[in-house]
């Protein structure tokens, strides 16, 4: 069948890897630029390191990918028809997007779920990297509800936006509102009282977005310190609206809304908290080591997940991190992964590149 076939076009898991450019910090520093990307799958990590004697060596790290995108890799023009009205500031990111998330997007019209997430150190890059994509998506998505094929179908576009922090959810689009998750008797995750909006034009969903990022976790010491704990999630899902006739049978509105609308697919964005965050486990203060270890705990659970789905496996263990039990309904079935992992380029990151590197190389 032609759906299946195209389907089948898309891989199941794709790693794409993103160098950032030296920041004016690093340059002032004259930190050097330790990562050669040498086609766009292939790239060098020169680790600067020390003999016992103290002479200096260099020892090189060779790592193979689905894609890598080297420094230069951001402000990329595209004209489609659908996007040629679109502002500048979509066009940003364009290559990112054409390498992650495009060739995804329409077969979320055909019962697919698909993930995309971040990865990497605080400071690499991943919220940079995140930003435009939903946006972008959505940009898509809305205008495949218009196509011909699908504009009898009553197929609408959902939001919404979430944060886990510290194993607990809150609502990033209603006052921080706690969370609770359920699963109802087909397994299917189901988080309580978490909004929805129905969005029908890019303009929406941007502002949605920017107030969602306007809520994430800031404690006392700063935007980035405090956000960089948390993982951000934000969904954009197809529903079919149906007619109900009966009415009698639907006894409030929540019954109403659950009876109306078919879920079709789902594309989940993940801005995951900080991949060295998950090492603040011996920090002395209590509440960082506590949520040191719940990120530690997620990124190992999602690793195991990604490679069980992967490999096909029956048994996916969803169960090993409230980041993985949320994303339950994400790795089951027909199901597509993007992990784009960003690294710092500088002398100083040398370690957590490296192990940012091996984490995506394990997934693969
Ligand atoms: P993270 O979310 O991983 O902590 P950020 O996305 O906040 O990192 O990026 C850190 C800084 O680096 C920001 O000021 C961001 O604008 C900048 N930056 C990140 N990636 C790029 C890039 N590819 N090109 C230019 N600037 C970048
Ligand atoms: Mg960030």
């Amino acid at each position: 069948k032609e759906s299946t076939a195209r389907e089948n076009n898309v891989a199941k898991i794709k790693v794409v890897v993103r160098k950032r450019p030296l920041n004016r910090k690093e340059l002032s520093r004259k930190e050097e630029d330790i990562i050669t990307v040498h086609d766009s799958s292939f790239l060098t990590v020169y680790e600067p390191k020390l003999k016992v004697d103290l002479t200096a060596y260099v020892e090189k790290h060779e790592f193979c990918f689905d894609a890598v995108l080297d420094e230069h890799v951001s402000n990329d023009e595209r004209s489609s028809p659908c996007t040629s009205a679109v502002p500048q500031m979509l066009q940003l990111d364009a290559q990112v997007y054409r390498e992650t998330v495009e060739p995804i997007i329409p077969i979320i019209f055909q019962r697919t779920k698909a993930t995309c997430f971040a990865y990497g150190q605080t400071g690499s890059g991943k919220t940079y990297t995140m930003q435009p994509l939903p946006l972008r998506a959505a940009q898509d998505m809305v205008c495949l509800l218009h196509q011909p094929v699908y504009r009898n179908q009553n197929f609408k576009l959902w939001l919404s936006y979430f944060e886990i922090y510290g194993g607990k959810l809150f609502d990033l689009l209603s006052d921080r509102r706690q969370l609770l998750m359920r699963e109802d008797g087909k397994k299917q995750v189901c988080i309580v009282g978490l909004q929805e909006f129905e969005v029908s034009d890019v303009q929406v969903v941007k502002e949605y977005i920017e107030r969602g990022n306007a809520a994430r976790s800031t404690g006392s010491t700063g935007a980035n310190e405090e956000s960089s704990r948390s993982h951000a999630i934000l969904q954009l899902a197809v529903k079919k609206h149906i007619v109900v006739k009966d009415t009698r049978r639907l006894r409030d509105r929540d019954a109403n809304e659950a009876k109306n609308t078919k879920a079709v697919g789902k594309i989940s964005f993940i801005d995951l908290a900080g991949s060295e965050r998950g090492a603040d486990t011996t920090d002395n203060d209590r509440q960082t080591r506590i949520e040191g270890a719940e990120i530690n705990k997620s990124l190992l659970a999602l690793k195991e997940c990604i490679r069980a789905l992967d490999n096909d496996q029956i048994h996916i263990p969803f169960r090993g991190s409230k980041l993985t039990e949320v994303l339950r309904d994400s790795f089951v079935g027909n199901s597509r992964t993007v992990m784009i992992s960003c690294i710092s380029p500088n002398a100083g990151s040398c370690e957590h590149t490296l192990n940012t590197l091996r984490y995506a190389d394990r997934v693969k």
